[in-house]
């Protein structure tokens, strides 16, 4: 039986060969078909990644969703987009994908979407009590195959059409995004320099992760010496976007979304943006400044696709690059529409992606800071943080901690997947910077130590 552990807050995920035994994926398949039909139906798509082993998982897990009963349309190798796009291209009721994301090669993990809406939380441990219950529904459901591929390019791509002809890098870090992005790039008014657009699931050139640098270093390297106006780099599966601008520097998710709803305020005025604890207090009052009405809410994809929904949100981010677009789009996780959406940005304003963001106040931030805490303390930790900072200053508990001090912010949250407390701080001076950071280490030291 597959491990209590494997079932986490927004996916299943393990080691495949030692942890995804097919047996166990047939019965996690009965589970998914079982709960889909409870929650949405039994028309399903199936996509997978790259990843060695996804093959053999992508068959497994068929097999047991069709003994529930449920019909699965095959969608072969895609990126995760193509498996929310094809919810909608299909009028399919669910969807599983099979993806590591961005996890070391030997990782793989299933996502599911119920409906338009990807499961998390208490609603994956359903999968789990299912399993344990052997709780199935039972049935002989069909199996077909589609090309999502063909229709997601025709339709993304007609949506641009830009005068000027850019120069743009893309890394696709051999994951799943590159041949879709080809065919995007391909239709584009654009002067593509494409890097590890070849899929292959072992990952040679750098970890598919767009958020670590050193997993950015080709990529700068090919837009500074190649002149190109801006670069966009992919995690595995094509849900995160990172970016950089044509002087190297990094662009983080926060002022992703900054850039992307200043354009969306041009022509939806009052628009509604959601972003998460950790973002730039820059970008929340940036968004407000212009019109904009900027919602600080909690991490996890799961979690803010629902809030998009509920607050009619036109674009949602967080800093680790998932940016949601409900504007013009369907409101999911698409890192190479976002990428279209930025060349779109650089090529109708005529400058290139460093000019994007001149004029908008420069405030000091450290990156994520990680500090080891046990699953069983960590949330009662950050609870005493926060009594103590609540009687000080004003503080956001709606995620984690985060203080409001006079110039700055510090915010300190549990991780949903790891144990561990992620710190974060921003400042307007050096100065105010290290001294709020002292202020909370010390809260969160005696915390610790109970
Ligand atoms: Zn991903």
């Amino acid at each position: 039986m597959l491990k209590a552990t494997s079932f986490r807050e927004y996916d299943i995920r393990g080691i495949a060969d030692r942890e995804f035994l097919d047996p166990d994926v047939v019965d996690l398949g009965r589970a998914v078909g079982t709960y889909l039909q409870r929650h949405s139906g039994r028309n399903l798509t199936l996509g997978r990644d790259t990843r060695l082993s996804s093959a053999r998982l992508a068959q497994a897990l068929a097999e047991g969703l069709r003994a529930s009963g449920c019909d699965v349309t095959d969608l072969g190798v895609v990126p995760t987009p193509l498996l929310y796009y094809s919810v909608f291209h299909l009028q399919a009721t669910g969807a599983v994908m099979i993806t590591g994301s961005h996890n070391p090669p030997e990782y793989n993990g299933f996502k599911v979407v119920s409906g338009t809406s990807t499961i998390h939380g208490a609603q994956i441990q359903q999968l789990r009590e299912i399993i344990e219950a052997g709780d199935y529904a039972t049935g002989a459901g069909a199996f077909g195959a589609a090309d999502v591929v063909t229709p997601y390019v025709e339709e993304v791509s007609a949506q641009f059409r830009w005068d000027r002809r850019i120069k743009v890098a893309a890394d696709a870090g051999n994951g799943c995004a590159g041949p879709v992005m080809h065919g995007l790039l391909e239709r584009l008014n654009c002067e593509p320099i494409e890097l590890f657009f070849d899929m292959d699931g072992t990952f040679p050139n750098h970890h598919p992760d767009p958020t670590l640098p050193e997993c950015l270093k080709a990529l700068i390297a090919a837009v500074t010496s190649g002149g190109a106006e801006l670069g966009v780099a992919f995690d595995g599966d094509g849900d995160r976007l990172g970016a950089i601008d044509d002087k190297g520097n990094i662009l983080w998710g926060d002022q992703l979304l900054l850039i992307f709803g200043r354009e969306i305020l041009t022509r939806k005025p009052g628009a509604t943006f959601i972003g998460e604890v950790k973002c730039s207090q820059v970008m929340y009052d940036e968004l407000k400044r212009l019109g904009g009405n900027p919602i600080m809410y909690r991490t996890g994809h799961s979690l803010i696709k629902a809030k998009m929904k509920e607050v009619h949100a036109e674009l949602a981010g967080e800093m680790s690059g998932h940016l949601f677009f409900a504007d013009r789009y369907y409101g999911y996780d698409d890192a190479l529409y976002a990428a279209c959406r930025l060349m779109e940005i650089v090529a109708n304003s005529g400058r290139p992606l460093s000019a994007q963001l001149e004029g908008v106040p420069v405030m000091l931030s450290t990156p994520e800071i990680r500090v080891d805490c046990p699953d069983e303390v960590k949330f009662e930790v950050v609870r005493r943080v926060a009594e103590h900072f609540r009687h000080r200053y004003d503080v956001v508990d709606i995620d984690g901690v985060r203080v409001l001090f006079p110039q700055g912010w510090g915010l300190v949250r549990a991780s949903n997947t790891q144990p561990v407390l992620v710190l974060r701080f921003e400042a307007a001076s050096a100065e105010a910077l290290a001294q709020y950071r002292q202020e909370v280490e010390a809260v969160l030291a005696r915390a610790q130590s109970g």
